[in-house]
């Protein structure tokens, strides 16, 4: 069999991250990305992480034909996909509906058809733990109920689920939906990472920002939650952890006998939940640096606390994060200090 996988939106975050796994685990990953969120820069530095410099090409998944020429380019050579491109900014989305639902969906059905024309089976999705909402039980289990989104872009991964499931039954694909919880941190290397245009919209980026004096204070979004210090719970995991959970999950995917289920899902995430105010305590232990803050209103949409249950992906992928939260802070500010260098 190929070892050639498609990865889509392989030059973003976490895309990125898990093309480096697969060249490590002897795969062939082929990027495709629209570059809405990225720049060819990636590709470089996956070049100078890998060795070797990845197959690229710049495609525009909202046309179907665009996706259909590739595929017809590399026919019977793909052997499974790994799917990222998605629009993701909870607050864009609120403002831009229409293009994440758009978006998102679109280019998750035109792949979802060129899978079914060109018989290839096994996919793997980016998903979110947004799709629990406020959850009733903590750590959340995947048999949680699933909660109507705060946001177009929460929606959009549930929708997407919805119609993974049904494609797959319909067109016996075999897809795994990888639920994730909050990525932070870069590749011990330094050279990927996650990059943010404008101020940072997600905690870690804003307290390394913060401690490098990009910024002149952290704001923590509210602090009469009912949580151990009042301040919001989430479970933080390694950028890598979450890169290797996809191997794993793509070869489940890949090596499923016609019996099993078409579609299933899987947290991944750490297992520990930390306060905003935990996560500041222990940045500030782990580099020695200062991060100013100051206590403000709750933010709308947030939840209190979410954490993962992470039994089943432990048990049936056999997967399990490597990181401490130590790790992954101290991963964080060497990230934001080379990317300073660099400047
Ligand atoms: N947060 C904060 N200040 C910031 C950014 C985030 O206090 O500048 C809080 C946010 O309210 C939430 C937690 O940090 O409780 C994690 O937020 P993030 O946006 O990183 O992830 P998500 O809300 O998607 O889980």
């Amino acid at each position: 069999m190929s070892k050639k996988i498609l990865v889509t939106g392989g030059l973003g975050y976490i895309g990125s991250h898990t093309v480096v796994e697969l060249i490590k685990q002897g795969y062939e990953p082929l990027i495709i990305d629209n570059l809405s969120n990225s720049d060819l820069s990636v590709l470089d530095r996956l070049e100078k992480v890998c060795g070797k410099r990845p197959l690229f090409q710049q495609v525009e998944m909202r046309d179907k034909e665009q996706l259909q020429e590739l595929f017809w380019n590399n026919n019977n050579d793909i052997s499974g996909v790994i799917h990222f491109a998605a629009a993701l900014l909870v607050e864009e989305s609120v403002e831009k509906p229409l293009h994440y639902y758009y978006n998102n969906l679109t280019s998750t059905i035109n792949l979802l058809e060129c899978m079914k024309e060109f018989e290839v089976k096994p996919m793997v999705f980016s998903s979110s733990c947004t799709v629990y909402g406020n959850p009733d039980e903590l750590p959340v289990t995947e048999n949680a109920s699933i909660k109507p989104a705060v946001s177009p872009y929460g929606n959009t991964k549930k929708i997407c689920e919805d119609i993974l499931a049904d494609a797959a039954k319909a067109h016996e694909l075999s897809i795994i939906s990888l639920r994730y919880f909050n990525p932070i941190g870069a590749h011990e290397s330094t050279l990927i990472g996650e990059f943010q245009k404008g101020a940072p919209h997600h905690l870690v980026p804003y307290i390394t920002e913060t401690a490098l004096g990009k910024r002149e204070k952290l704001r923590i979004f509210g602090s009469d939650w009912n949580t151990v210090d009042g301040t919001c719970v989430r479970d933080y995991i390694h950028v890598s952890d979450v890169a290797t959970a996809h191997i794993y999950a793509l070869e489940r995917a890949m090596n499923k006998d016609e019996a099993k289920d078409l579609f299933e899902v899987f947290n991944i995430g750490s297992g520990n939940g930390y306060s905003v105010l935990q996560m500041v305590q222990s940045f500030e232990k782990v580099t020695g640096m200062k991060v100013p803050h100051e206590l403000v209103g709750r933010r709308p949409g947030d939840v209190e606390a979410v954490y993962a249950d992470t039994t089943k992906a432990n048990k049936i992928l056999g997967w399990e994060t490597r990181k401490t939260l130590d790790d992954m802070l101290k991963s964080a500010w060497d990230w934001e200090q080379a990317l300073a260098k660099e400047k």
